[in-house]
């Protein structure tokens, strides 16, 4: 910006802020929508025309980050707003050791490159289940979203898929995948279970897993 700006700058940024207090959508106004999302300290900085400083920017967006992640509901309760979100956070989060002296199954060898994005869909809301049909043209009610694949009447979720549905040939995947599946702790609750598969040192297996739960529930 330094580099580039003229003697013409200053008139240009005036001109855009006098465009967005008439109410136009430009530059400034989407500056500001930005700034105001940040929290009452910066909403009136373009107004008043203080100088932006990068580090309370830079660590406003990071408590917004914290906040965002640290209240999401349970991802089986039917008022939780951010589904996906939290059912990655409480389900899917894959803990830190894991990053620092593990390879996920992102960056294992033995997954296929095809494999390891079905797999990343899913942790993040794949429409193949019904609970995240919300996020897509039907928008059914919470409760509408239960498993057509078994006749439980539970919900379609990720927990249901991988753990508990009876229909699909899902128990015959499940008892392939014993060796993974066996040692997960047998009063494992939902985030337990998934919680133990997303932490395991064979993350191969895990991903194979999923996929193939994912390739029996859409043939
Ligand atoms: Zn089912």
């Amino acid at each position: 910006m330094a580099r580039s700006a003229t003697r013409l700058t200053p008139a240009v940024l005036d001109a855009n802020l006098e465009l967005w207090r008439a109410g136009a959508r430009c530059w400034s106004s989407e500056l500001h929508t930005f700034l105001a999302c940040l929290g009452p300290a910066h909403t009136s900085a373009l107004g008043s025309r203080q100088s932006l400083n990068d580090g309370d920017i830079t660590a406003a967006l990071c408590e917004q980050y914290d906040l965002t992640w640290s209240n999401l509901g349970d991802p089986r309760t039917p008022t939780t707003a951010h589904r996906p979100l939290a059912t990655y956070k409480h389900w899917f989060w894959a803990e830190d050791k894991l990053h620092e002296e593990r390879r996920t199954y992102l960056h294992t060898a033995a997954v296929p490159h095809r494999i390891a994005l079905r797999v990343a869909n899913f942790r993040f809301g794949h429409q193949c289940l019904r609970v995240n049909q919300r996020y897509t043209n039907e928008n059914l009610p919470f409760a509408s979203r239960t498993c057509s694949r078994c006749t439980s009447g539970a919900i379609d979720d990720a927990a249901h898929l991988l753990f508990e549905c009876t229909g699909a040939a899902l128990p015959h995947v499940r008892t392939r995948f014993g060796a993974l599946l066996t040692p997960i702790p047998t009063h494992s609750d939902a985030a337990g279970q998934l919680q133990f598969i997303s932490n395991t040192d064979n993350q191969a297996s895990m991903a194979f897993f999923i996929s193939d739960c994912m390739r029996a529930a859409q043939p």
